[in-house]
């Protein structure tokens, strides 16, 4: 079978098909951001605290699954400290030189935010150690013995960092950052507010039960919940009125092959390749990988976590596992049980 992964819709990770609205669709302010209140809460209290001292906020690292707004909460710390963000990534900073130049740039109490930081190297690392703790940065001249090194003060900044794998972190990173954020998979109901805030933006009508059925289908993910909210609008437009109720909001998603809960295809092929070539596990991850074809590491950042969520799929120490829940919604009876339906 030949699944299309890269362009599947379901994908919580940014497509060049995201960039026209993503923009105008990222909240700006905290009171705009929609659910993960814990986190909310607490940036803002980090936040007030760091202004009223005058002082800048402590780096901050952001770990959770793609697509849950993590580059968006870098945006928003900038703001609400008023302060400008550059953006860059982990695999983008190839050279100790590149980062000398992000950091020698940036102003006083700037963000830098640094995207998949996990995958920054080894020598990378090292330099930023002492601009992370002293705002310093330490630069070796010359070569051989006649080689010295020179410290330069930096201006005083904030690192935002955003992983979907806190554990790939090295520890010396790891311990460098005084908050780290967990981001968590969005309700349903979060994600429909989500839906009506973007609905609104881009100025699609739609009403409570179209915005519920979409939030629905969107893995607990506000990019993918944008993202089936612009294609629900075609459909709407093409088959209905222009407004997104629950009927052609269902309609434009089973075209799509997203089923009730969310699940696409590939997420159906990942389970039913469990069940019938290893009886539903335990099956390592490496194994599942090779038998649908996709990298091991996307199947934990990219569909393990929701199949967990929803209880279709369990982790044990001996492998992966698709629970009865998962078995059920595929219509297939557990190996030595008596059908039931
Ligand atoms: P990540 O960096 O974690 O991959 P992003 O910050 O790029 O995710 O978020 C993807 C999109 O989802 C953004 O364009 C934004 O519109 C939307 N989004 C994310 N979190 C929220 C939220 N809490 N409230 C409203 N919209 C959100």
């Amino acid at each position: 079978m030949d699944m299309d992964f890269e362009n599947r819709i379901v994908a919580p990770e940014y497509s060049p098909e995201d960039s026209e609205t993503e923009l105008s669709l990222r909240p700006k302010r905290l009171s705009d951001y929609i659910g993960q209140d814990k986190v909310k809460e607490n940036m803002s209290v980090y936040i007030e605290a760091a202004r009223r001292r005058g002082e800048g906020l402590d780096h901050v690292l952001l770990y959770g699954p793609p697509g849950l707004g993590k580059t968006t909460l870098a945006g928003i710390i900038a703001n609400e400290m008023g302060v400008n963000i550059r953006v860059t990534s982990g695999p983008a900073i190839e050279k100790q030189g590149d980062l000398a130049a992000l950091l020698t740039n940036l102003s006083e109490g700037d963000v830098l935010f640094i995207d998949e930081v996990h995958r920054l190297n080894r020598s990378v690392e090292e330099i930023l150690y002492p601009a992370m703790e002293d705002n310093a940065l330490d630069i070796i001249i010359g070569k051989g013995p006649s080689a010295r090194s020179i410290r330069l003060e930096l201006p005083r900044f904030t690192l935002v960092g955003a992983t979907t794998r806190a554990g790939q972190l090295s520890a010396p990173l790891r311990d460098r950052f005084g908050v780290i954020c967990r981001l968590e998979l969005y309700t349903p109901e979060e994600l429909a507010q989500i839906v009506k805030r973007s609905a609104g933006i881009l100025g699609i009508e739609i009403d409570d039960s179209g915005a519920m059925e979409i939030a629905a289908r969107s893995r607990g993910t506000p990019r993918i919940a944008n993202r089936l909210l612009k294609r629900a609008r075609d459909f709407a437009q093409i088959i209905g009125d222009g407004v997104i109720d629950i009927k052609n909001a269902k309609q434009a998603l089973d075209r799509m092959e997203i089923d009730a809960l969310g699940l696409d295809s590939v997420d159906r092929l990942l389970l039913t390749a469990m069940i019938q070539n290893y009886n539903g596990g335990p099956v390592g991850l490496e194994t599942i990988a090779a038998a649908i074809g996709e990298e091991s590491v996307t199947i934990e950042d990219v569909y393990e976590p929701y199949l967990m969520q929803i209880g279709f799929l369990s982790r044990t120490p001996r492998g992966r596992m698709v629970t009865p829940a998962g078995y059920r919604h595929l219509g297939i009876p557990m190996p030595g049980q008596q059908k039931l339906f």
